[in-house]
């Protein structure tokens, strides 16, 4: 946990009684914080700086949070972003996911919401990106056999109780799978499974993706269009649900 209190994050936002609300706030929780008032000085202040973790206002300035996102992203840059979006814009949500950002968290939001897909992120980050910190990362959260519905996916022995009864899994789709119930009922999208499973994050063909959802649906879904699972959110990616 020290590492993760330690984390500094940019806080990319131009009303600045907000910004000031979150710098106070997430100091308080420990994080260092950086400010910048629109898209171009975040854009700036991530040349130069570091930061473990950015959230983004998607109504700024100048160079709107999206953009701030794509352009990031095109630069192979994967700090994870936590995006702030206004009530009622569904299609805000949708398209951060799309142009690269990792979650989303609603205005107004609620504070510890807010901290907690802080945490999330972070958390996420350092089982990823921190291999000398802890020997072999991929191990790090020690999963057995976890039971979903009538299923279960074992991933120490790389099998899976499927509609076809017990059978090995692919790498491939073990991964899919360990991503998927290591976070339930969230967006993922195939952008980030290309990037963590296929290690491709600019990839433009996400077919590789389709094909591993289609065996896993054939594995644990009755019926591949009303799946209870294995769900599809239009245009982005994907929701597993236990
Ligand atoms: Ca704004």
């Amino acid at each position: 946990m020290s590492e993760t209190a330690a984390a500094t994050i940019l806080v990319v936002e131009d009303e600045e009684a907000i910004a000031e609300g979150l710098r106070f706030n997430l100091e308080r929780k420990g994080y260092r914080v950086d400010l910048a008032a629109d898209g171009q000085q975040a854009l700036n202040r991530v040349a130069s700086h570091r930061f473990d973790l950015i959230l983004l206002d998607v109504r700024l300035p100048k160079v709107d949070g999206f953009e701030v996102c794509q352009r990031l992203r095109r630069d192979n840059n994967f700090t994870p972003i936590l995006i702030l979006t206004a009530r009622n814009q569904a299609d805000d949500i949708v398209h951060g996911l799309q142009v690269g950002a990792d979650d989303y968290v609603v205005k107004p939001f609620d504070l510890a919401e807010l901290l907690a897909r802080i945490e999330g992120l972070l958390r996420r980050q350092g089982w990823k990106r921190d291999p000398e910190s802890n020997g072999n990362e991929e191990e790090a959260p020690e999963l057995g056999r976890v039971p979903f519905g009538e299923y279960w996916v074992d991933f120490r022995s790389w099998q899976a109780k499927t509609r076809d009864g017990v059978q090995e899994l692919s790498r491939k789709e073990m991964a899919v799978m360990k991503i998927f119930v290591t976070r339930p009922n969230q967006v993922i999208t195939r952008r980030e499974l290309l990037a963590e499973v296929w290690e491709l994050p600019n990839h433009p063909n996400t077919r590789v993706v389709d094909n591993v959802i289609v065996a896993l649906r054939k594995a644990f879904e009755e019926n591949s269009w009303r799946p209870h699972h294995i769900h599809s959110v239009r245009g982005v990616g994907y929701r597993f649900v236990f």
